[in-house]
């Protein structure tokens, strides 16, 4: 179950009713409410003035207020707040002219049941979501500021910089999955966004998780192009996603929901044209689903569709644990950098999944003392250091860090607080921000996921002499084993274990170190001196193509 509290409020005036819906959201298992329940306008009215409020439940016939005067008043005490009306059988004509006039959606009262209230609840937050912020998300401000901050000062032509602000191609799609006691139909969003077209076919991983939106999903596919082109690979820039929360689906219909959005996005992917990976929620299996639908509308099997698949379907070896062991490279390069020695020193590990555990792994194998990890569930510090394979094996029993004996338990803002030598980010976006940079305390923070450092943070980190490992190098383990895997695909190649890391370490490490040369020449940091590599590289391209027509 999710963590989000909904603050809704309730106008009801009829006792029986008013106590059916409090008692149906009170058994809803995917979202906590928290219910204000009130009997007339007068009353809505005081409590939108003093409470914040995510969506109104409304009787339109109170004793105080009648049909759409009453939505009309809610409306203009809070305009920002969806309605969702309350209507009997007998008024379903007063619900049409009520969504007409403004109103979300509207539930027969006598036909309720904790499905379809909670349904309408999710639906309504997400619409209007999807209204309001497709485009305005926190995380492609970000991508955007910090390719203006690069853009600004390596001179950039102005026709490119607008050119390179926003992605070449965004689908969005909206599709149906049943779940499995088959009487349901959800109806989610789902994206694919293509961000540069001019290097070669796009590449991105697919992110399954309940925020993913248009910003988020143009801004994941904006940092692949700057990424893929600071690695050197013939890649554009891409990224898909659906939001939905993974963790309340059954395998069986995340499998149906995998294969329909699949087929939604079917005719801009292809090996030649975009080629998704795994990312946050999705996993071998999830690529192996959509690797089969694929094929079965081409009508042969085309594993270099999609990258991050099991070995046994043309998976590349090492694909896997990629973008943790990148990560810990590139680590052991801005350690030595700075004179940290990994033998002996202190690291932290935000997230637990793909990227983290691999990273802890790696971390524990070059020496280090992992002291504290977290993941969705809780946070773990144990000052002597957690032994990772005890920590897989708890992971692989239970799912979640939760529960794990062998340590004390901690928030995760703690956890990004503590003293260590080497901080890893391995989980979500927007995780060091204003409000905890003056308190990080690393020498080394390393971003293994995607923005997980605000642009404000960025600097108070500089100025207090913290060194950050960008996640355009720091994850680009993952998207450069992709590469690998799809030659490999291409081809009908297998490379082995060792060629397939020893290729990884050279191009990562050759990298950072232009990367460094040029953050040392210019005096810039990392980040900048990283995407300016990059942008430069997608610049000459496009500038040498031209324009078309
Ligand atoms: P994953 O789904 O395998 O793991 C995510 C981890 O983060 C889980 O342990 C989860 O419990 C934890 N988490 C979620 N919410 C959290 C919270 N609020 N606080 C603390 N932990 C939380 O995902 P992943 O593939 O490991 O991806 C992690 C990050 O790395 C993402 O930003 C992703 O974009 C980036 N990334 C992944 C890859 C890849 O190859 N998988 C490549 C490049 C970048």
């Amino acid at each position: 179950m999710t963590e989000q509290t909904v603050h809704v409020l309730l106008v009801e005036d009829n006792s029986l009713h008013l106590r059916l819906i409090q008692k149906l959201l009170a058994g809803e298992t995917q979202l906590n409410y928290q219910v204000e329940a009130v009997g007339t306008l007068t009353d809505a009215l005081a409590c939108l003035e003093n409470r914040p409020i995510d969506l109104i439940l409304l009787d339109l016939i109170l004793p105080d207020s009648q049909e759409l005067e009453t939505l009309f008043k809610v409306r203009s005490a809070a305009p920002e707040v969806p309605v969702v009306v309350l209507t009997s059988l007998d008024d379903v004509s007063l619900a049409a002219r009520a969504v007409e006039a403004g109103a979300s959606d509207f539930l027969l009262k006598t036909r309720l049941s904790g499905i379809t209230l909670g349904r309408a609840i999710r639906y309504t937050l997400a619409r209007v979501r999807a209204h309001g912020a497709e485009w305005d998300s926190p995380m492609l401000r970000l991508a955007q500021q910090q390719f203006l901050k690069a853009a600004q000062i390596m001179g950039l032509d102005d026709n490119i910089r607008q050119r390179l602000l926003f992605p070449q191609r965004t689908q969005v799609v909206s599709f149906p999955f049943f779940r499995d006691d088959r009487s349901q139909v959800e109806t989610v969003f789902g994206y694919r966004v293509q961000h540069v077209l001019t290097m070669g076919p796009t590449k991105g991983g697919i992110r399954y998780h309940e925020d993913v939106d248009l910003g988020e999903v143009a801004a994941l596919a904006t940092w692949m192009t700057w990424k893929c082109a600071l690695m050197g690979l013939p890649f554009g820039g891409a990224k898909g996603g659906v939001r939905v929360d993974p963790t309340t689906l059954s395998k069986k219909e995340l499998q149906r929901l995998t294969r329909r959005y699949t087929a939604e996005i079917i005719d801009i992917i292809g090996p030649d044209k975009d080629i998704p990976a795994p990312d946050m929620g999705t996993n071998e299996e999830v690529m192996a689903w959509l690797m089969d639908t694929y094929s079965q509308q081409m009508g042969y099997a085309v594993p270099a569709v999609v990258t991050g698949k099991p070995v046994v379907l043309g998976g590349s070896l090492g694909r896997r644990e990629a973008t943790g062991r990148g990560l810990v490279y590139m680590i052991e390069a801005a350690a030595s950098h700075i004179g940290i020695d990994l033998q002996g020193a202190s690291a932290v590990v935000q997230g637990f999944g793909n990227v983290g555990s691999y990273a802890a792994r790696f971390l524990e194998e070059a020496g280090a003392r992992i002291i504290a990890v977290s993941d969705v569930s809780t946070g773990l510090y144990n000052p002597n250091g957690l032994s990772v394979s005890a920590l897989n094996q708890h992971v692989a029993e239970n799912h979640v860090l939760q529960g794990f004996p062998e340590a004390e338990t901690i928030s995760n803002a703690e956890l990004l607080e503590l003293e260590c030598d080497v901080l890893a980010l391995a989980a979500l976006q927007n995780q060091v921000t204003v409000n905890n940079a003056g308190r990080i305390n690393c020498r080394l923070l390393a971003e293994g996921a995607n923005g997980p450092t605000t642009l404000e943070a960025d600097e108070i980190l500089n100025e207090r002499g913290v060194l950050i490992l960008p996640d355009v190098l720091g994850n680009a383990g993952g998207v450069t084993v992709s590469y690998f895997e799809w030659v490999q695909g291409m081809q009908n190649l297998t490379w082995t274990h060792d060629e397939v890391n020893e290729r990884l370490k050279s191009i990562l490490l050759n990298a950072f170190e232009r990367t460094l040369q040029r953050a040392t020449r210019d005096s810039q940091d990392l980040r900048t001196a990283a995407l300016i590599e990059g942008v430069a590289r997608v610049t000459e391209a496009k500038l040498l193509r031209g324009v078309f027509p």
